[in-house]
């Protein structure tokens, strides 16, 4: 045709199809799947475009998806007279991966290809949707007419590299995809053929039985006139019938009581919501009846996080309907952000059919059923730590960094999220334990729990922060993700128990009678230091904000803490590391009287209290506790030198 114009795929959609031609997953037949869903989403959204669009209502009366195998010229097409796309549509849509990182997902499958193994997880994770028809077709082609526009359009492509775009007819508004099945696996034994009936019946049952529209399928029966006996009657001529046929039942899973419906059931119908080919973790199904509001719910925890769980622009939301109709999917209001992960279909007994996405935020019943449901996932997670631990950990270690997220920003459910939360501790280098655990093991007198944030568990473990932990036999917390620096800003309490930090000013170990003589020892030797103390507060002014005595250390001489609500230096560091602008804060010196090196300093100050080697070890000392912590020393050249003199000075 004269007007067609040849595109090139963009690189990330090149490597994709590459892999998706050259694929060696065994379970080919889930483009269907895939291109099912495809057409399903198209015609919910067709739907959900016509509650604002008295134009585009009129065609929403007979919305289907059919599969025509043509068994001659070896294809099959897909057809939907859903939304449609255009001329920029496809080239966006199809044309381009617009999903985030795509790239990383195209690396690590051409690794696993290379390495015949897992790449159905993979994929499962990433979701690649229309591309994977490539695993069953040499040549794709699609044809497609926006609602509500009159031009239709031809996409062409064999995958390797580019494709072409021409102007097509189509009398409907909508999209067929046909796929050219590739030759090859004719000869192929153990390839199904995806042009035989029963091959495609039984994938639509299998994968697609509960997609909410017809798939239709044009299916032939034989037919012969019989007598009362059964027998054909004679001269009687097999006849052949072709008839539509709707291969899926189309039935509500959620609406279905849970012991009728199979767990492969819930499977399939969690990949066709979700995109993602890995088992869920855990399903919930319940009804809700309250006095405002009525629905019911079915709502997965994946047991693998998708690539886009750390990106801004990741899909995530819960699928709503209202009685039975599909009103739109991925609806953000329904579940809050640090239970992004979490997928589900929310079917309202009660709500207006033409509530739209900008009046959803404010509706009160949008509200409360977004409360059932953070209610009911939470509550899940909880028992699910308690049946399956080790599943739960594994889950842990890759969703937690994002449901953490909620201490902060759901404060009203604080206690609720704490309860999922699980945590490293300094009783074991390895295992993960819930904040009930933690409080069980407290000691008699220990009236708060403890934790310690930082960069890594290594740099923590040998923090001098610990030393009077360790001492006591205190367990404190070791939180090491970014996230942790936020959440322990706003969360000073759980339940009854103060939250407190290991590296805080005002940290008083002990029952109140050793408290009472530890603060008396310090402050008798605090007077009679005095003079030393404020020497080294002089030295070091423009560092810390003040000097003091402290029994927190055993072992090291100094160490350097925050008051509530400072900023920590590891929070200063990301904060930094974010591009973000941040006056360095003055921490607090706290030095260990019961040291040699103290006990040294002060003989030396009493002798000669002009030495200069008084400010040098004053600036060590600092150097040493911004090293215990993992720090950086602000003038590594000088405490280089420093160091070098006092060796020699030793030896
Ligand atoms: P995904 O479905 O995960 O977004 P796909 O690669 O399968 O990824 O599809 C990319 C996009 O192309 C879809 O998001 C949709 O906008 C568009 N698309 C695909 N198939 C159809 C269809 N049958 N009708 C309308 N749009 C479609």
């Amino acid at each position: 045709m004269s007007n067609q114009t040849t595109y090139e795929f963009k690189t990330e959609a090149k490597q994709l199809l590459n892999l998706m031609i050259n694929s060696v997953y065994s379970q080919k037949e889930i483009f269907l799947r895939e291109l099912i869903s495809n057409a399903s989403d198209a015609l919910d959204k067709l739907r959900f475009a016509s509650l604002t669009d008295e134009n585009l209502r009129k065609l929403t009366d007979d919305l289907y998806i059919r599969l025509t195998p043509d068994k001659e010229n070896h294809t099959l097409t897909i057809y939907d007279n859903g939304i449609g796309m255009n001329h920029d549509d496809i080239i966006n849509y199809i044309g381009t991966i617009a999903k985030s990182g795509t790239g990383e997902f195209a690396e690590m499958l051409k690794k696993a290809n290379e390495a015949k193994e897992k790449a159905p997880e993979l994929i499962g994770q990433f979701g690649v949707g229309f591309y994977s028809s490539y695993m069953v077709a040499d040549k794709v082609e699609l044809i497609s007419r926006k609602a509500g526009e009159e031009q239709a359009w031809k996409w062409t492509s064999t995958g390797e590299g580019s494709y072409t775009l021409e102007e097509a007819t189509r009398s409907t508004q909508g999209t067929s995809v046909i796929l050219h099945l590739k030759e090859t696996d004719k000869e192929d034994e153990e390839a199904q053929d995806f042009t035989e009936e029963w091959v495609l019946k039984s994938i639509v049952k299998k994968y697609s039985d509960f997609v909410a529209y017809p798939i239709k399928m044009q299916v032939s029966h034989t037919h012969i006139e019989r007598d009362e006996n059964g027998k054909p009657k004679e001269g009687a001529k097999e006849e052949t019938v072709v008839e539509d046929e709707t291969l899926n039942s189309m039935k509500a899973i959620w609406l279905r009581p849970e012991k009728e419906v199979k767990d492969e059931e819930y499977k399939d119908f969690y990949r066709h919501l979700s995109h993602d080919w890995n088992d869920p973790l855990k399903w919930i199904s319940f009804k809700a009846e309250g006095v405002s509001s009525e629905f019911t719910s079915l709502i997965f925890i994946p047991s693998k996080p998708g690539f886009d769980l750390f990106m801004p622009d990741s899909k995530r939301g819960i699928n709503l309907y209202v009685k039975r109709v599909f009103i739109m999917n991925d609806c953000e209001d329904l579940i809050p952000d640090y239970l992004r992960f979490v997928k589900g279909v929310v079917d309202s007994e009660d709500l207006s059919l033409n509530i739209s996405r900008e009046i959803l935020q404010h509706d009160r019943q949008i509200q409360t059923i977004r409360k059932t449901v953070v209610k009911k996932t939470l509550d899940a997670l909880k028992k699910l730590y308690k049946e399956d631990r080790d599943k739960y950990i594994e889950f842990w270690k890759q969703f937690g960094q994002v449901i953490k997220e909620g201490l902060f920003k759901e404060p009203e459910n604080k206690d609720k999220i704490f309860d999922c939360c699980l945590f490293q501790s300094t009783i074991s280098p390895t295992d993960y334990y819930s904040i009930s655990e933690y409080i069980e093991r407290m000691k008699p007198e220990q009236d708060a729990i403890y934790f310690l944030t930082g960069e890594s568990r290594e740099v923590l473990e040998n923090s001098p922060h610990l030393e009077a932990f360790k001492e006591k036999g205190y367990e404190v917390l070791l939180l090491t993700d970014p996230v942790d620096e936020v959440w322990v800003q706003y969360c000073t309490e759980y339940k009854d128990k103060k939250l407190k930090s290991a590296a805080n000013t005002s940290l008083e170990l002990g029952s109140e009678e050793e408290r009472k003589k530890t603060t008396e020892t310090l402050k008798k030797k605090e007077e009679e230091w005095k003079s030393l103390l404020d020497l080294i507060q002089n030295k070091l002014d423009k560092y810390i904000k003040t000097v003091k005595l402290s029994s927190r250390m055993s072992t090291s001489a100094a160490c350097l803490v925050c008051e509530q609500g400072q900023l920590t230096p590891h929070l200063e560091a990301l904060l930094k590391a974010s591009g973000k602008e941040v006056q360095a804060t003055k921490r607090t010196l706290e030095l260990n009287p019961t040291h040699p090196l103290m006990s040294k300093m002060f003989e030396l100050f009493t002798t000669d209290k002009n030495s200069p080697k008084l400010a040098d070890y004053a600036e060590l000392l600092y150097a040493q506790a911004l090293l215990a912590e993992g720090g950086q020393i602000p003038d590594p050249a000088s405490f280089n030198k420093k160091v070098a003199e006092l060796m020699v000075g030793a030896l």
